[in-house]
Formats: C-alpha cells, sequence, structure tokens
C-alpha cells in the first residue's frame, strides 16, 4: 500500500541520533532514564519539534532525500531539548 513506501525523515533520524546517545550514554556527561517510557517520550517531542520531511522510499530516492533534509546538528539539538525536558518530567512512574 501507499503508506508502506512513505516515511518520515525526520522521525527516522530521531530515533536514530536517540538510539546513538544511548549506545554511548556512558562516555557522554549527558544523563538520562532509557526505560522504553522515557525514550518513546524523547523521540516523540523531538519530532513533533522538528518540521516533517516526507518522502518515497525507492532504491535510490531516499538515501538522495536524506542528504539534502535537515543536518545532523539540529537534529541532535531538538533530541537533547527532548531529553531536558524528559528527564524534569519524567513519565515512567504513572500507571498507563
Ligand atoms: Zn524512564
Amino acid at each position: 500500500m501507499i503508506e508502506d513506501n512513505l516515511v518520515n525523515e525526520s522521525r527516522v533520524r530521531v530515533i536514530s541520533v536517540l538510539e546513538e546517545l544511548v549506545k554511548n550514554v556512558n562516555k557522554s556527561s549527558l544523563k538520562f532514564c532509557s526505560c522504553k517510557q522515557c525514550l518513546s517520550d524523547i523521540a516523540a517531542i523531538a519530532s513533533n519539534n522538528l518540521p516533517p520531511r516526507y518522502c518515497i522510499i525507492s532504491e535510490h530516492a531516499y538515501e538522495d532525500k536524506r542528504a539534502e533534509g535537515l543536518t545532523y546538528d539540529v537534529i541532535k539539538g531538538k533530541v537533547e531539548e527532548a531529553i531536558e525536558i524528559v528527564t524534569e518530567y519524567p513519565h515512567h512512574d504513572r500507571e498507563i
């Protein structure tokens, strides 16, 4: 279907940067909770604070679009802002 080929590049890159930060958390001065709830909240906040960048996945087009998309520093900055918010107001102790 159509949605199978439609990807929000902003969301993909937010998750990629966040995963990198989680992987390197021991080497970084940036400390944050890495439970599923907090990571989901961080990804949601950062994604909401970036413009959506939808692209169609095909063999070559996706890589081309990535190159002209948002810069790594912009994405990382939004993720770090989201980490600050979630660290200050975590939801991981709420019952869902
Ligand atoms: Zn947490």
